[in-house]
C-alpha cells in the first residue's frame, strides 16, 4: 500500500507534516513498515479539504484528517483493510463503494497536464519524476532534434504564456535563438504576485523537476548554458524544493557539463525576490536578478534581444514551462489538439473567494466559467447568489452571471473586459459590494507601484482617493465621470504592465455594476 500525504503550502500549514510524521510512527509500531509507502507529494487540488490524504490500491480519500484521526487509519485501514468511511470525502463515495477519482466531480472535467506530477510523485525524490517519463524529454531533445526543430515544435504545439500575457511560446524562443550573442540566458519568473494565486507556487512544491527539465530544452533551442529562476521568498516550501531538485539533477548529470554526453552544458540558480509585485514584470525581475532595484525598464528593446545584463533572454512563467516536456513526449499536435482555436492546451485555476471547493484546478481551454464554477468548483456555499467572478488578479476584471457560458479562453476573456492574467479566480457572491472589491485592488496596486512614472505613482492614489470617497458615501456623480477619464489616462501613459492594467478591476465594475457605484454617490443626496 502507498500513503499520499499532501504536503502543498495549504495542507502543510494545517499540519499534514505532523500526520506524516504520526503514520510513520503508528506503521512502524505495527511492524508493516515494509509493507507501506509513506510519500509526501504535492498539492492535489481539493485545498478546502485539506489535509488530505490519499491511501493506495483503494484510492481512499481521506479529507479533513487530523493527527488523532491516524492511529484508526492505520490500526484499520492498513492492518485490517477495512476503509474508514467516516474520513472519506463524501463526494468520492457512491453506493458504499470508493470512485475513482476521475469519476468525483472536482477532477471529472479538469484535464492535467502542468499539474500531472502533482499529488502524484514525491517532489524531492528525482527517480519519481524519471519513472513518470522525468527528463525523457530532454533526452530526446538532446539526441534527436536540432534546436530549431525543438522550436517548431513549441510553435506547432500553440501553447502561449500562462503568465497572463498570452504570447506565443515558440516565437519567443524563436526570437531570442535568433538574437546573436556570446551569452544567453533562460529566466523562470516564479514571482507569482496576484493576490490568491497560488499556481505556480503549487508546480514547483509538487514537480520542480518539470520546471528545470523545460528550462534546459529552452536552453538548448535558444543557446544558452545558464539559467535563473526568480522565486518569491515568501514560497519557502517552494523554494526548498527547487534546490534540492537542482541538486539532484546536478548529481544524476542533467544539469550541468555535457548532458547526456553531449556538448550541450546547462545549469540552473535560483533567486530569490522580497515581494514586491512589480518584479514579476519581466524587466524589473532582471532587474532585481542583476542586483538593481526592481523597477521596469521601456520596451523595447525587448528582452529576446536585450534581457538579463544586456543579453538575450527567454523568460517564461512556471505553469508555461511545466506544458513543455509532455509537448515533447506526446507530440505537438497531441497538445494543440486540446483547447480552442487560438488558446491551446489547458490552464491551472486558484479558485478562491466564495466558493465550495476552494483549490487548485487544470482545466481544457474552452470550458465555461459555469463548469468551473459549479460543476468543479461546487458552486456557491450558504445558498447564495452568484454575483461575478474576478480574473486575472489586480490587473483583470470581473465577469457577471450573464457570461457565465462563455468558453475560457485568452481572446473571449480580453474581449469581456477581463483577462486570463495568471490564473486566480475569485468568486464573488450577492454579499459582496463591487466597489469595494475594486478598491481592494486599488489599494494592491497603489501600494505596489514603483514610482517610476508619474501617471501610475500619482495617477493610482488620486484613482483611489476619489475610490474611498465613494465607498464613504461622499462621492457625486462628476466623481463618477472623473473616475472613469483618469482610469484611461492611467492605462494609456503607464510605463510597465502594472499602470496600464491597474485602472482594470474599477472599469470593469464600472461598466457591469454601474448601478452599485451610483447607490454609493445616491447615499450622499
Ligand atoms: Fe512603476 Fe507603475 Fe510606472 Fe510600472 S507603471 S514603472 S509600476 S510606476
Amino acid at each position: 500500500s502507498q500513503v499520499l500525504v499532501c504536503g502543498g503550502t495549504g495542507c502543510t500549514s494545517s499540519g499534514s507534516m505532523d500526520i506524516l510524521t504520526k503514520f510513520n510512527v503508528e506503521i512502524k509500531k505495527h511492524g508493516i513498515e515494509n509493507e507501506i509507502e509513506v510519500i509526501r507529494t504535492g498539492c492535489f487540488g481539493l485545498c478546502e479539504l485539506g489535509p488530505v490524504v490519499i491511501v493506495y490500491p483503494e484510492g481512499a480519500f481521506y479529507s479533513r484528517v487530523t493527527v488523532e484521526d491516524v492511529e484508526e487509519i492505520v490500526a484499520e485501514h492498513l492492518v485490517k483493510g477495512r476503509v474508514v468511511t467516516r474520513l472519506l470525502y463524501k463526494e468520492s463515495v457512491e453506493e458504499g463503494r470508493i470512485k475513482s477519482l476521475n469519476n468525483v466531480d472536482f477532477y471529472k472535467k479538469q484535464y492535467r497536464i502542468a499539474l500531472r506530477n502533482c499529488g502524484v510523485i514525491d517532489p524531492e525524490n528525482i527517480d519519481e519524476y524519471i519513472a513518470f517519463d522525468g527528463y525523457k524529454a530532454l533526452a530526446k531533445v538532446l539526441t534527436e532534434m536540432t534546436p530549431q526543430q525543438v522550436i517548431e515544435v513549441v510553435k506547432q504545439s500553440g501553447l502561449r504564456g500562462r503568465g497572463g500575457g498570452g504570447f506565443p511560446t515558440g516565437l519567443k524562443w524563436e526570437f531570442t535563438a535568433k538574437s546573436q550573442a556570446d551569452q544567453k540566458y533562460v529566466i523562470c519568473n516564479a514571482d507569482e504576485g496576484d493576490p490568491g494565486a497560488f499556481m505556480d507556487r503549487s508546480v514547483l512544491e509538487g514537480d520542480p523537476h518539470s520546471v528545470l527539465e523545460a528550462m534546459a530544452i529552452a536552453g538548448y533551442a535558444i543557446g544558452a548554458s545558464q539559467g535563473y529562476i526568480y522565486v518569491r521568498a515568501e514560497y519557502p516550501i517552494a523554494v526548498e524544493r527547487l534546490e534540492v531538485a537542482i541538486k539532484q539533477a546536478r548529481e544524476y548529470g542533467l544539469l550541468g557539463k555535457n548532458i547526456f554526453g553531449t556538448d550541450f552544458s546547462f545549469d540552473i540558480e535560483v533567486r530569490l525576490g522580497a515581494g514586491a509585485f512589480v518584479c514579476g514584470e519581466e524587466t524589473a525581475l532582471m532587474n532585481s536578478i542583476e542586483g538593481r532595484r526592481g523597477m521596469p525598464r521601456p520596451k523595447p528593446p525587448f528582452p529576446a534581444q536585450s534581457g538579463l545584463w544586456g543579453k538575450p533572454t527567454v523568460i517564461n512563467n512556471v505553469e508555461t514551462y511545466a506544458n513543455i516536456p509532455p509537448i515533447f513526449i506526446n507530440g505537438a499536435e497531441w497538445f494543440s489538439s486540446i483547447g480552442t482555436e487560438k488558446s491551446k492546451g489547458t490552464k491551472v485555476f486558484a479558485l478562491g473567494g466564495k466558493i465550495t471547493n476552494t483549490g487548485l484546478v487544470e482545466v481544457p481551454m474552452g470550458i465555461t466559467l459555469r463548469e468551473v464554477i459549479y460543476e468543479i468548483g461546487g458552486g456557491i456555499p450558504n445558498g447564495k447568489k452568484f454575483k461575478a467572478v474576478q480574473t486575472g488578479g489586480p490587473s483583470g476584471g470581473c465577469i457577471t452571471a450573464e457570461h457565465l457560458d462563455t468558453p475560457i479562453d485568452y481572446d473571449t476573456l480580453t474581449a469581456l473586459g477581463s483577462m486570463m492574467g495568471s490564473g486566480g479566480m475569485i468568486v464573488m457572491d450577492e454579499d459582496n459590494c463591487m466597489v469595494d472589491v475594486a478598491r481592494f485592488y486599488l489599494e494592491f496596486t497603489q501600494d505596489e507601484s514603483c514610482g517610476k512614472c508619474t501617471p501610475c505613482r500619482v495617477g493610482t492614489k488620486r484613482l483611489l482617493e476619489i475610490l474611498e470617497k465613494i465607498t464613504e458615501g461622499k462621492g457625486t456623480e462628476e466623481d463618477l465621470v472623473k473616475l472613469e477619464e483618469l482610469s484611461y489616462q492611467i492605462k494609456n501613459t503607464a510605463l510597465c504592465g502594472l499602470g496600464q492594467t491597474a485602472p482594470n478591476p474599477v472599469l470593469s465594475t464600472l461598466k457591469y455594476f454601474r448601478d452599485e457605484y451610483e447607490a454609493h454617490v445616491k447615499e450622499k443626496r
